[in-house]
């Protein structure tokens, strides 16, 4: 069955990462009558935990159970009640009685060194439906790592090293999506030659391997930060996303919620939600996906 950006989301994490709050459930019922499909992606806890702000791997089994259950409890009975397109988050609950389909995925840290273990384990043993792909920590001078937002300024080196690493998670051909590509902005604040360059080696990779890029609507929900050119989001920097338009790139959008209540995102202007906005402002289609709703079995589809 083929659904639109905007009935579908492949983006959410929940308490179980120890930085999100709410229970799945919550997060379906928010859902309901909004998106179609609604993906869980918490945060992938990894065999020795070595990861920052990630649930303890101890927990995974009832991360996979909790997901299963609500499976069990929506996708069967899915039924496509309205054939409308989106509409705007219900504040009173969404309780216009529309179903959910449920999948299960998780983001990964790309490190290269889990690479086996999440093809083998996550994506064979476990059956997910799909893994998204990112980059969220740089190393300290400590060997430290930190989330890159709130870590240290990039310099040349940073930024070089970043998009080395992303660019290899989109060549490991494993993720569904090519998560928050431009949240290195986050520690890099110029838009300059160097930004650009940066920008383009990333896109044109995507472009290469056939990967939507996610235009991340949590990026536009955080506080702005202070650069050389003015305000500007810590991540989904427009700038970005405009090239990313004129070279031809596919893309998507997630809400990345953190809780319940931003399972949506927060309408803007009309819109679904704040990067909807963003997107009609650039003229850029998003793409649209495929899910075979036997298997759980999820594609992109060009615009
Ligand atoms: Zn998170
Ligand atoms: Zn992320």
């Amino acid at each position: 069955m083929l659904f639109k950006q905007e009935e579908i989301n492949l983006h959410t994490h929940s308490f179980y990462c120890g930085h999100g709050t709410g229970e799945l459930k919550d997060f379906a019922e928010k859902a309901r009558g909004v998106f179609k499909v609604l993906g869980f992606s918490e945060h992938q806890p990894v065999p020795d935990d070595s990861l920052p702000s990630r649930m303890p791997f101890s927990d995974f089994e009832s991360y996979i159970a909790d997901i299963e259950n609500l499976q069990r409890e929506n996708n069967r009975g899915f039924v496509i009640a309205n054939e409308n397109s989106y509409n705007l988050p219900n504040t009173d609950g969404n309780e216009n009685g529309s179903e959910i389909f449920i999948l299960k995925g998780s983001e990964c840290d790309w490190e290269p060194r889990y690479r086996s273990f999440y093809e083998d384990y996550v994506l064979g043993e476990k059956a997910f439906d799909y893994v998204l792909g990112s980059v969220h920590f740089v190393k300290t001078k400590t060997g430290e790592l930190k989330y890159i937002p709130s870590a240290r300024e990039f310099d040349l080196n940073d930024l070089k090293w970043y998009v080395s690493r992303y660019a290899e998670m989109i060549e490991s051909g494993l993720f569904l999506v090519a998560c928050h590509p431009d949240l290195f902005f986050g520690g890099y604040k110029k838009w300059d030659e160097e930004a650009v360059s940066a920008s383009k080696d990333i896109i044109s990779c995507a472009i290469e391997h056939e990967i939507p890029l996610e235009m991340n609507d949590l990026g536009l929900r955080k506080r702005p930060m202070e650069t050389n050119i003015g305000l500007r989001p810590q991540y989904t920097v427009p700038e970005f996303w405009a090239l990313a338009r004129d070279m031809g790139a596919l893309i998507c959008t997630n809400t990345d919620a953190h809780n319940p209540k931003d399972t949506c995102g927060s309408p803007e202007n009309g819109f679904l939600n704040k990067s909807f906005c963003l997107a009609s402002m650039l003229g850029i289609d998003f793409v649209r996906w495929e899910a075979d709703l036997k298997t759980g079995k999820i594609l992109y589809v060009k615009p």
